[in-house]
């Protein structure tokens, strides 16, 4: 069973807008008159952590016109919030807290079912005037504008440690396809080692339906799991002789990055890491994607045993610094050797990607971290509230800290590799969102 999410309020505060906004509706379902009454509407709203839940649309619930709305509907609203693992309480920011806000904020509290408060049309909102009252209400409180979008990470992050993970069957069903770009400057070797690549593995579709005729993938089994290697007619397409070559495949490149999950790095084994290379990662590094970095043209090497390749291993990451611990294979598209690592690595480094960490220990990690090394602090030490993960494939996080202004970036990057540490991250882009003190009103 997926989560459920109940949507609450009196009419007209923008309950439909919401509910069709997280299920990315795009016209609403219902009118949202006051006293207009309707059923119960329900709909998959997908969660920025992976999976969906099922969000109610709790349209009759008015405890104030129990004179027109039948009392079966209120009930059948009321079991609805009961049997939800959340509520969305959703209030007018505009026209500040009424009567008939307390009497269903009080009606929710005593089904025991968690509650977010959601002030809505926070757009419109000229002044504060009424924050402590709905402060008061004592439930977690976000500020949005439904209509504009905005706000609604702020939602989910405040819903997502009341919901249940989503379930491994509920992940299990549609096992994704891991999206792969391979990548790197010119004659390093990518359209040998794409060659290489379709020669050994089992080519499922080699024209993906969808993808347009410049731009082909190509859809493998690997250890049983789907991977589409994008753009393989790119990749393939053999050196332009008169004008831009290298500034076409790049433009090339840089679309298959964007829909990639793993991007395969591809280096020259006897260049080693050039300008260029570098350049590359950089920009596979900065769109946050998981990365394998493959050391081609191995063959060319004179020494090529375990310890040299460890040795030539820790020499390019340090020149790519960004890319501490991820993982390098080494091959030869032309005699073959150690190709069949490569999409095995990325693999694991897109299950890495794909990682959900559970709320308890990101913090109990976050903390000892913290402790081990406190931030750089003024008069006053900085404090970790508390942090979430908010989306996944790339992982990202979400800290509240006592912070007036950014932390150190050298900081953050110590947390990250913490981070990265715990839970076997290598090869994954890590990205935090930081949460101090300055944005708070009030
Ligand atoms: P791309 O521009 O990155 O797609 O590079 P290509 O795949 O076209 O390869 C550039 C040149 O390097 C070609 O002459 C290939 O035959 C050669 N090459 C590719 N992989 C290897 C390898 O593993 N070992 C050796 N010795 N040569 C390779």
């Amino acid at each position: 069973m997926p989560a459920t999410v109940a949507i609450v309020g009196r009419p007209n505060v923008g309950k439909s807008t919401l509910f069709n906004r997280l299920t990315r509706r795009r016209r609403a379902l219902t009118h949202d008159l006051p006293g207009v009454t309707r059923d119960r509407v329900a709909a998959d709203a997908p969660r920025p952590a992976g999976g969906s839940v099922v969000l109610v649309d709790t349209g009759g619930f008015e405890p104030d016109s129990e004179a027109q709305i039948p009392r079966m509907i209120r009930d059948q609203a009321l079991r609805a919030i009961a049997e939800a693992d959340a509520v969305v309480l959703v209030v007018d920011g505009s026209q500040g807290l009424i009567p008939s806000d307390r009497e269903i904020a009080d009606s929710v509290r005593r089904t025991g079912t968690p509650v977010v408060l959601a002030v809505n049309k926070a757009d419109r909102r000229d002044a504060d005037f009424a924050d402590a009252d709905f402060l008061g209400l004592g439930f977690p409180m976000v500020m949005l504008s439904a209509e504009h979008g905005r706000g609604i990470g702020e939602l989910w992050e405040a819903l997502e440690p009341l919901l249940p993970a989503p379930d491994e069957e509920e992940a299990a069903e549609q096992p994704p396809e891991l999206a792969v770009a391979i990548v790197g400057r010119p004659n390093v070797g990518k359209s040998s080692l794409a060659n290489r690549l379709l020669g050994d593995e089992r080519v499922l579709v080699s024209e993906v339906p969808g993808t347009t005729r410049d731009v082909v993938d190509t859809l493998l089994e690997v250890r049983g799991r789907a991977v589409r290697l994008l753009d393989t007619a790119g990749i393939r397409r053999k050196g332009r002789t008169d004008r831009g070559p290298e500034v076409l495949s790049v433009v090339v490149a840089r679309k298959a990055i964007e829909r990639a999950h793993i991007c395969l790095v591809v280096l020259d084994a006897v260049d080693g890491v050039t300008a260029q290379d570098a350049h590359v990662a950089g920009y596979v590094n900065e769109a946050g994607r998981g990365v394998v970095v493959v050391v081609n043209k191995a063959d060319l090497l004179e020494r090529a045993d375990a310890r040299a390749q460890k040795e030539a291993a820790e020499r390019v990451l340090d020149k790519l610094k960004f890319l501490r611990d991820t993982p390098v294979v080494f091959t030869s598209a032309l005699t073959g050797a150690g190709v069949e690592k490569v999409l095995v690595r990325a693999l694991e480094v897109g299950d890495a990607f794909a990682v959900k960490v559970s709320t308890g220990e990101l913090n109990r990690v976050l903390r000892s971290a913290w402790e081990r090394h406190p931030p750089p602090g003024g008069k006053r030490p900085v404090r970790l509230f508390y942090a979430t993960q908010v989306a996944s494939r790339p992982p990202r996080f979400t800290l509240f800290t006592s912070a007036k202004g950014e932390l150190h970036f050298s900081y953050v990057r110590y947390l990250e590799n913490s981070l990265r540490e715990a839970f076997s991250l290598a090869g994954v882009p890590i990205r935090f969102m930081m949460r101090g003190q300055h944005g708070r009103s009030g």
